[in-house]
C-alpha cells in the first residue's frame, strides 16, 4: 500500500427526512444564543420557517446572499451581526447561502449551522470565496467550515428537475476528481467511490419520480460524501476549468461542472487507472464507457447541454484554453494549451465521448 495523510475536521452531521426541525437544539449544543438566518430572495419562505424553528434564538433572518459572495454582501450582513451581537449564523439554502456564512465566519470566528438545500457540498469544506472587483478569492480556512450540518432531503424536492441533475453532477464531479487527487487517500476514496455509486444511482430516479424520498435521501448521502471529499483532498484539471469558465465568462457554476466532466474525465483517463476503475465499479459500466455514462447521466433529462448552450463563443474557446494553463497546477495528465483547447471545443459541441 502507498504511504498517505489523512486530516479530517471533525463537524457534527444530522441527518434524515423532517431533521431541520432539530435546529434550535443544534443551535443550544454550539452555545449559541443570538443567531442570524441566512439565505437568498428566492428562499425568505424557508428562512422565516427556520427563523420559527429556533424560535427566541433568532435575532435577524437576512435574505440577499446571492452567487460567488459579493465583499459588499458580506459587509451589509456583517454590519447587521455586529450591531445586533450576533453569536452564530444558520445558513439556510445552497452555495451562495453557506458562502456568504463563511465569508462572516472568515471575519468573525463565529460558528455556523448549515441547512443545505441544493447538492453542491459546501457545507462539509473549509473552502470559503469572496468576489471583490470582479475577482474571486477563495482559500481554506477551518474556522468557516460549519460545525453542524442539518441534511433535510425534504429540502431538496423543491429544487427544479434540471437543477437537481446539474447540481448532482457537481457532487459528483468532486467525487471523481478526489479519486485522482494528488493528496488521494484510501479513506477518502472511498467516501468519493460511495458517492458516485450513491448520486448516479439516485439522480435516474428522481427525474422518474421527483416525489422519491429515498432516492432524495441517498442524493444528499452522495452530496455530503462529496462535499468531504472537496474539503479533504485537491482538486484537479476540472475544477480549474469550471472556475475559469464561471469566473472570466460568468459560466452558471452547476452547470458548467454537468459539461465538462465527461470531457477532463476522458482526458484523464489513461493517466489515472486507479480512479477510472473505481468510477466504472461505481457507475457500473466499464472502464472505457466511464465518459460516456457520466454525458449520459448529464443528459438524462434530455436537455442539451454543452458550452454552446451555456452561452459561451466559440471565439473565447482560445482564451479560456490560454487562461487555464497559465499557471502550473496538479493533474494526473500534463495539461497543455493543445490538449485543453481540444477538450473545450469537445465540450462547445457537446458530443458524447467516445
Ligand atoms: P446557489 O446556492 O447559488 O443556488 C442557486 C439558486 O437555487 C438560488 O437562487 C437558490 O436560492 C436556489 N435554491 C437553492 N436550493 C433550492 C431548493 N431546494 N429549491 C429551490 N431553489 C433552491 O447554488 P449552488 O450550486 O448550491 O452553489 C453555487 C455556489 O457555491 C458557487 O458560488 C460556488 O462557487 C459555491 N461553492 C462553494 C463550495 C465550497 O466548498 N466553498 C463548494 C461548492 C460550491
Amino acid at each position: 500500500m502507498d504511504p498517505f495523510q489523512y486530516v479530517s475536521h471533525a463537524n457534527r452531521v444530522i441527518f434524515g427526512q423532517g431533521k431541520r426541525n432539530l435546529a434550535k437544539e443544534e443551535l443550544v449544543n454550539l452555545g449559541i444564543k443570538k443567531a442570524i438566518v441566512l439565505s437568498t430572495p428566492q428562499q425568505v419562505e424557508l428562512a422565516y420557517e427556520i427563523g420559527e424553528v429556533i424560535g427566541e434564538l433568532c435575532g435577524h433572518i437576512y435574505t440577499d446572499a446571492v452567487q460567488h459572495v459579493p465583499i459588499e454582501t458580506v459587509k451589509d450582513a456583517q454590519s447587521i451581526v455586529e450591531k445586533l451581537n450576533i453569536d452564530g449564523l444558520v445558513a439556510v439554502g445552497g452555495g451562495s447561502s453557506i458562502g456568504l456564512a463563511k465569508a462572516i465566519a472568515l471575519n468573525t470566528s463565529l460558528p455556523i449551522l448549515a441547512i443545505p438545500t441544493t447538492y453542491a457540498g459546501s457545507e462539509m469544506t473549509p473552502v470559503w470565496g469572496i468576489t471583490e472587483n470582479n475577482i474571486k478569492k477563495t482559500g481554506t480556512n477551518v474556522v468557516v467550515k460549519p460545525k453542524a450540518v442539518i441534511y433535510d432531503p425534504n429540502l431538496t424536492i423543491t429544487l427544479p428537475q434540471n437543477f437537481a441533475v446539474t447540481s448532482g453532477m457537481n457532487a459528483i464531479a468532486h467525487c471523481a476528481e478526489g479519486l485522482y487527487a494528488e493528496n488521494a487517500n484510501p479513506i477518502i476514496s472511498l467516501y468519493a467511490e460511495e458517492g458516485v455509486r450513491a448520486l448516479s444511482n439516485s439522480l435516474p430516479k428522481i427525474i422518474e419520480n421527483p416525489d422519491d424520498m429515498d432516492a432524495r435521501s441517498e442524493a444528499q448521502y452522495g452530496t455530503m460524501l462529496g462535499g468531504m471529499v472537496l474539503g479533504s483532498v485537491g482538486m484537479a484539471l476540472h475544477h480549474k476549468l469550471c472556475h475559469t469558465l464561471g469566473g472570466t465568462f460568468n459560466l452558471p457554476h452547476a452547470e458548467t461542472h454537468t459539461v465538462i466532466l465527461p470531457y477532463a474525465i476522458q482526458y484523464n483517463a489513461e493517466h489515472a487507472p486507479k480512479a477510472i476503475k473505481a468510477l466504472a465499479r461505481a457507475l457500473q459500466t466499464t472502464e472505457k464507457d466511464v465518459p460516456g455514462v457520466l454525458f449520459d447521466l448529464a443528459h438524462s433529462l434530455g436537455i442539451s447541454m454543452s458550452l454552446k448552450d451555456l452561452g459561451m463563443k466559440e471565439s473565447e474557446l482560445n482564451q479560456a484554453a490560454e487562461l487555464a494553463t497559465k499557471n502550473p497546477y496538479y493533474n494526473p495528465r500534463p495539461v497543455n494549451k493543445e490538449g485543453i483547447q481540444e477538450l473545450l471545443q469537445l465540450a462547445y459541441q457537446g458530443k458524447r465521448p467516445v
